[in-house]
């Protein structure tokens, strides 16, 4: 067990906060693993160009090895010394960056396999976050981060939720709220002048699309793999986001969604649903995760939802099934595979 130092850091303008932050930064450089905020979810962060820092990464989630860590860099420019970027690269960067984007690339003989999880490619990731930034920048070499979760539970989007899982696993973590958005970066893979979206996010297929033409959509994004199955990002193999009592999503009418939830109650389930359907339900079991039209107040709420699941009495958990249109196939392709694709439709039974 390692002993969790907690840094509070909100603005990184203080004096004590630039030491939490030169503290943690050292910790880096010297082979250490610090959890840091982003704008989508907590990090957890080592030495990108060290080998045995990324191994110290995969054990401390229980992530298998080849599934990749994205390179956090503090600068798009800065992607250069790690992979071979390129036309598509630079209209994106220009674009998004600093952002919620991830750019699969050709890798460079710079990164460590262990990093990339074996691949001859490596995701790239210039973040927003102020001080997820200045971290990079005072340790002076890309930070590999996965989210700062246990493999296979909810992306932490809070210091308390990574401390559920991390206590005793980092050295460091630095308190900094909320994240913003709440959902993990959209990943794109670009080979020569093909897009591919790996995972949605914040960024939509739409958005991309507007800056460099058309972008293929991977069909694990939506659908369960085959056994056995090659997949263009390794993650997208392995059951994730998961509360601890099996999960279905509800698609259908509202009204025949909601007659459904409320049998379902009766009989001890929890409830994830949308605010104005709270109000046809019994209170205790339900957890509530914005207006059913507002993509993005869900988006911020989902992973905490799904933490809290666990904490509440009840055999099993329903949600709504999303639509995959817009924001909404980000929080579709999160929910899907927290239910291990089971999905019912309630109007067809
Ligand atoms: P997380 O770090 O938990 O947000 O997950 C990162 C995701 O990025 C995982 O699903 C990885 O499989 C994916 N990823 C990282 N590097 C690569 C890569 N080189 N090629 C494809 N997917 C990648
Ligand atoms: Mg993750």
């Amino acid at each position: 067990m390692i002993n969790t130092e907690i840094l509070p850091v909100t603005a990184g303008k203080t004096e004590t906060e630039q030491l939490h932050l030169r503290r943690a930064a050292d910790c880096i450089k010297t082979g250490g693993l610090v959890v840091f905020p982003t704008e989508t979810v907590y990090g957890l962060g080592g030495n990108a160009l060290d080998g045995e820092a990324a191994k110290k990464i995969y054990a401390a989630k229980g992530r298998p090895s080849d599934n990749p860590l994205i390179i956090h860099v503090s600068t798009p420019e800065e992607a250069e010394k790690y992979a071979y970027t390129g036309e598509l690269y630079y209209k994106l960067a220009e674009r998004f960056m600093p952002g919620p984007l991830t750019l699969v690339l050709t890798a460079k003989d710079t990164v460590p396999k262990n990093t990339r999880g074996g691949l001859d490619t490596v995701a790239v990731r210039c973040p927003e976050n102020m001080i997820a930034r200045e971290l990079i920048r005072l340790a002076g070499v890309p930070i590999a981060a996965p989210s700062a979760n246990l493999s296979g539970s909810p992306s932490p989007t809070t210091a308390r939720h990574v401390l559920e899982d991390m206590s005793g696993r980092v050295d460091m973590i630095i308190d900094g709220g909320a994240a913003d958005f709440g959902l993990e970066s959209t990943i794109l893979k670009i080979d020569g002048d093909v897009a591919t979206l790996l995972r949605p996010g914040k960024i939509t297929k739409a958005d991309l699309e507007a800056c460099i033409g058309i972008v293929e959509v991977s069909h694990a994004v939506t659908e369960a793999l085959a056994p056995g199955e090659r997949v263009l990002s390794p993650g997208m193999k392995y059951r994730h986001y998961a509360p601890d009592k099996p999960l279905t999503l509800v698609g259908g009418s509202d009204e025949a969604r909601i007659a459904f939830f409320a049998e379902r109650q009766k009989e001890g389930a929890v409830i994830i649903c949308y605010d104005e359907q709270a109000a046809k339900l019994m209170p205790d079991s339900v957890i509530t995760i914005g207006a059913g039209d507002d993509l993005e107040a869900q988006g911020h709420r989902l992973f905490a939802a799904l933490r809290e699941c666990n904490s509440l009495e009840g055999k099993c958990v329903y949600a709504n099934l999303p639509s995959t249109d817009g924001f909404g196939l980000a929080l579709y392709n999160r929910l899907i595979r927290a239910a291990a694709h089971t999905v019912v439709y309630p109007d067809e039974l």
